[in-house]
């Protein structure tokens, strides 16, 4: 979740350079933010809660520095919890992403010794413990000491302004390292490290690096010396920037006719490879986590629909309580944004010790599961910066669209439908649908509760839709399969209170119009969305008839409703929705 960018050389101005990596990573996490950077034999640290802003920099020159951007796990979000943290002697600066689960324990038996804590977080345990082992051993025997020590998924990274060394480790989240003829870097993601250096290390877990004097790696388990696999970082990292947009939430939104299309004209050969293995396999699983598990619950809609074929669909954090009977012949697709979120990751690894095939969704190219899958399809739906994920799901719900109609055995029809749903799409973004989205933002922006139906596939749609309106505008919405209703929602349902029915014309049409009038009976505010309008609708949101594409004008009317409620709402930042993280990477 947190961002972390570390180095040590020869540049001196790197006060400047940890603040400039820190606000690339700063996406990932953003609840507060802090450097510490070498000054003498010790450092000088600088934390703000909040945002990364313009700060004061008052370090003089230097050759070591770190920097984080957190998100709180354990401790509220304040200035004194904000990473770096330091031991008593101020020698040593820590910076961390996880949980360190027995850190009660392991500060108790600190505060006996006499360390005196200044935060509330499970992270500090670490500069103090390193202080310990640092009586008797060199430094980077005391990181490696007081690593193993700690229990739970975690990277950590330390440096120490004495031996101008940085020593980092990990058992979970992602820690790149790299370097250049200036010197060495460390940092939470590789577009924080790519315009200084392309050659890099992607950290295994277990693994240590210590960079200074040389870059050197170490197995944690065998405790030998290894010799670092670089890879040459041949990418294209763009860093999008918000163009004409107000935020990049809009911005993002905007992307999408563009993903549609480049999925529906230049996606044929991973679409073709992708279809081959869920032909072949003895059992297929889609993880997802939030709306990439809306993702691929859509997917088994579509792939039964359209190709006859069962495909299982799990959330990522359940998947470990349901795997025990994968073999050799399952095939399991991950999907993922950032290819780091901690409860894909955790499973993917179980799934692959059982010898199941992994073929993964992912956005972002050098991920921990782009690099750990057998097979993967990048979605190429460019930087998403926004926390509320849009174009990256419409991306996902493409790839599983085409690749159904490409297990089908017709591929052209799925493509002609995505360059329908990209001309759609555009049609939604345009003035006149905006303005009525506008309009109904400004009707339902004090209502408490916002309820969404569907059937079929438009169930998925309206599970993502509703997510879509808690995450940017705080309100609480819930998706339903509209048959449920019966079985108790419709206890929910008083005068005025707004309900959505996703209505394309599907085999669901008759029977969640049935509902909608079962919802109005009760004094519901029926707001229609898909091609045909209705009597029982208040008010009804066209989309064109694109089949099961029709999803995706229903999915982009509802980003836009949840990006316009959160300006009537007079949210000021809906690119960062207070806490959450783009990158989820602890469980
Ligand atoms: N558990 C740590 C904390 O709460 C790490 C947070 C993070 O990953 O940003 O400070």
């Amino acid at each position: 979740m947190c961002g972390i960018f570390g180095y040590v050389g020869k540049t001196t101005n790197v006060s400047l350079m940890v603040l400039t990596g820190l606000k690339t990573l700063e996406y990932r996490g953003y609840d507060s933010f802090g450097i510490a950077i070498g000054q003498d034999e010790s450092f000088l640290v600088e934390k703000h809660p909040g945002k990364i802003k313009k700060i004061n920099l008052k370090f003089k020159d230097s050759q070591i520095g770190i920097g984080h951007t957190r998100w709180a796990t354990h401790g509220g979000v304040t200035k004194e919890n904000a990473h770096p943290h330091l031991d008593c002697s101020g020698k040593i600066a820590a910076v961390h992403n996880g949980i360190i689960e027995n850190f009660e324990e392991l500060k108790k038996e600190l505060i006996a010794k006499g360390h005196k804590f200044k935060s509330e977080t499970d992270t500090e345990v670490v500069g103090h413990l390193i202080e310990e082992y640092l009586k008797k051993e060199n430094f980077e025997q005391s990181v490696k000491n007081a690593f193993n020590k700690l229990q739970g998924l975690n990277a950590i990274v330390v440096v120490y302004a004495k031996s101008l060394e940085i020593v980092a480790a990990k058992t979970g989240s992602p820690l790149i390292a790299g370097l250049n003829k200036d010197g060495m870097f460390i940092s939470s993601d590789a577009s924080g490290i790519v315009k200084h250096t392309k050659k890099v290390v992607f950290l295994e877990d277990n693994q240590m690096v210590v960079l200074g004097k040389k870059f050197k790696m170490i197995n944690l388990i065998t405790n030998k010396e290894i010799k670092p696999k670089f890879t040459n970082l041949d990418w294209k990292f763009e860093d999008s920037d918000k163009g004409k947009y107000k935020h990049f939430l809009l911005k993002e939104i905007y992307d999408q006719p563009k993903v549609i299309r480049n999925i529906a004209l230049n996606f044929d050969e991973q679409v073709t490879k992708f279809s081959k293995l869920i032909d072949s396999a003895y059992g297929t699983f889609m993880l997802g986590c939030g709306s990439a598990s809306y993702a691929a619950l859509s997917g088994v809609y579509l792939f039964s629909k359209i190709a006859k074929k069962h495909v299982n669909f799990s959330i990522g954090s359940e998947f470990d309580y349901i795997e025990d009977y994968l073999t050799s012949k399952s095939l399991v697709i991950p999907i993922s944004q950032s290819g780091e979120t901690m409860d894909i990751v955790g499973p993917i690894e179980k799934a692959k010790k059982r010898n199941a095939k992994i073929a993964a969704l992912v956005n972002v190219l050098g991920s921990t599961l782009y690099r750990q899958s057998d097979e993967k399809v990048l979605l190429m739906a460019g930087q998403e910066k926004a926390v509320v994920g849009t174009k990256t799901f419409i991306a996902m719900f493409s790839v599983l669209f085409l690749t159904a109609y490409t297990l089908a055995k017709k591929k052209a029809l799925g493509k002609k439908l995505l360059l329908a749903a990209q001309i759609s799409t555009e049609k939604i973004l345009e003035q006149k649908s905006i303005f009525k989205i506008k309009a109904l933002a400004k009707k339902l922006k004090n209502k408490e509760h916002i309820y969404i139906l569907g059937r079929g596939i438009s169930y998925a749609a309206a599970l993502e839709a509703s997510l879509k309106l808690k995450e940017a505008s705080y309100i609480h919405a819930e998706g339903f399969a509209a048959g449920e209703l019966k079985h108790g929602v419709i206890a929910l349902i008083e005068k005025q209170t707004p309900c959505f029915v996703l209505c394309p014309s599907d085999e669901t049409f008759d029977e969640i119009i049935s509902n909608a009038w079962e919802v109005k009976a009760r004094g519901g505010y029926i707001i229609g969305v898909g091609p045909i309008n209705n009597k029982v609708f208040d008010v009804f949101l066209e989309t064109d008839d694109l089949k099961e594409a029709t999803f995706i004008p229903q999915i982009v009317t509802f980003q836009l409703l949840a990006y316009y409620l959160a300006l009537s709402r007079g949210l000021k930042d809906p690119d960062r929705p207070r806490n959450l993280a783009k990158s989820v990477t602890v469980k």
